[in-house]
């Protein structure tokens, strides 16, 4: 197996293997090349270390607990399932860990807006709530199919004094708001700053989002070990753009006992084109928003539709540090469809009073089925990204009969 020295990537001009990079208009490479220089400068300085380790003990509420799921792990009969608890995060998921990073970078540039877009609302959320904490300016475009299904995260932002913007064009959900929110961002990328939402987007976005979140796993290694003695055999990680994911394998990457897995959404069936957004397993190397992946994509280089049950998993593209990681063979990328998903999310809620955002539901069904193929004396770490209370409503609706309600 290939080891990675995840610290050496990705080069200096952003790429991880032959992906990443920034395919950018010049008068934005200008904006970029600034944000890198400055992003490089600030994150080895004390003064901003001592900034960020105060937010994340008392605002955010870091560490999050490693918690053992107990009866879940007697249910399926295996290995032994234990959650990182980034759903307990203030404004309940991993976001905030590189909201809170982008937003003092913008404040650091002289910047008084943070731009981005958003999925199921999380991403939002988080931005909202840092540019409330410090004082900036804050516009979320967001699709109108995600806005009528993650209603209240809408008005969390709206409450926070952000703008939501409307996207109202394609299939209107997120791939359509990055569209949008890119668009917006070029008409003043001075006074703005693009906060994007997942380890994508050129250089230096994958490199910056994964630096706030490795944390995640940094954590759980000292935590894991406190538990149990040791480390664990198998992490697991949803993966959309695939933030949560690095966040928790960036500690494990070196590694060489740990199996990691990554865990893209098969929506109806990854056989069906359009209706899965399972970029890794099904895409080939493109280009999309400025940087080069693996990627859902038609003849002409075009993003393919997608689906997923869950929004924040809705993306043809995906982190090109996944997509190295994948040509490596170091983390293996699998998938869940939305059926198994939501049976995750049912199975954790009633087994350990933890309801999962159907996004990180996707992990969990996951680390169940790889639990039930394994003995007792092995271990799984599942990345909790993020809670399900912005999900009830739709779940309930959508799938509650199934399950009594
Ligand atoms: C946004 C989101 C994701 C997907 O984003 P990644 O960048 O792949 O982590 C996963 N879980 C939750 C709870 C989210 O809000």
């Amino acid at each position: 197996m290939a080891m990675v020295n995840a610290a050496n990537m990705p080069d200096v001009n952003g790429y991880f293997g032959e992906y990443g990079g920034s395919f950018v208009p010049p008068q934005l490479q200008v904006i970029l090349d600034e944000i890198t220089a400055e992003y490089l400068k600030t994150k080895d300085d004390p003064e901003f270390q001592k900034e960020m380790a105060y937010y994340q003990k008392h605002y955010v509420g870091r560490p999050s607990p490693v918690f053992f799921c107990e009866r879940l792990t007697a249910k399926i009969g295996g290995a032994k399932i234990y959650l990182k608890r980034e759903d307990l995060n203030h404004t309940g998921a991993h976001k905030i860990n590189h909201c809170i990073g982008e937003a003092l970078l913008a404040k650091r540039l002289g910047k008084t807006k943070i731009i981005a877009e958003t999925g199921a609302g999380q991403h939002g959320v988080a931005l909202a709530t840092v540019a409330a904490l410090l004082g900036l300016e804050c516009e979320i475009h967001m699709g109108e199919v995600d806005i009528a299904k993650e209603h209240p995260n809408v008005v969390r932002m709206q409450i926070l004094g952000a703008t939501v913007v409307p996207v109202t064009h394609g299939l209107k959900t997120l791939k359509e708001a990055v569209d949008s929110a890119f668009e917006a961002y070029l008409k003043d990328p001075v006074t703005q700053l693009y906060a994007i939402g997942s380890v994508v987007g050129p250089h230096p976005f994958p490199m910056m989002v994964r630096d706030f979140q490795q944390i995640i796993g940094e954590e759980a290694k000292v935590q894991f070990e406190e538990l149990t003695g040791t480390l664990p055999d198998n992490i697991v990680a949803c993966v959309g753009g695939g933030s949560n994911a690095m966040g928790l394998f960036t500690a494990f990457l070196n590694d060489e006992s740990v199996a990691i897995y990554g865990v893209e959404p098969a929506g109806h069936g990854v056989e069906i084109a359009g209706k899965h957004a399972a970029t890794i397993t099904k895409g080939t190397p493109g280009m999309i928003h400025g940087f080069k992946c693996y990627m859902l994509q038609d003849e002409n280089g075009e993003p393919s539709p997608v689906h997923s049950v869950a929004s924040g998993l809705d993306y043809p593209g995906v982190g090109p540090q996944h997509s190295y990681l994948h040509d490596l063979k170091r983390v293996n990328y699998t998938h869940i469809d939305d059926t198994d998903a939501i049976d995750a999310f049912f199975e954790l809620s009633r087994s350990e009073g933890i309801i999962p955002a159907i996004e990180s539901s996707h992990a969990v069904a996951f680390a169940m089925k790889l639990a039930k193929e394994l003995p007792s004396d092995q271990t799984i770490l599942v990345n909790l990204s993020g809670r399900g209370d912005k999900d009830i409503d739709f779940v309930v609706e959508n799938f509650g009969k199934k399950y009594g309600i």
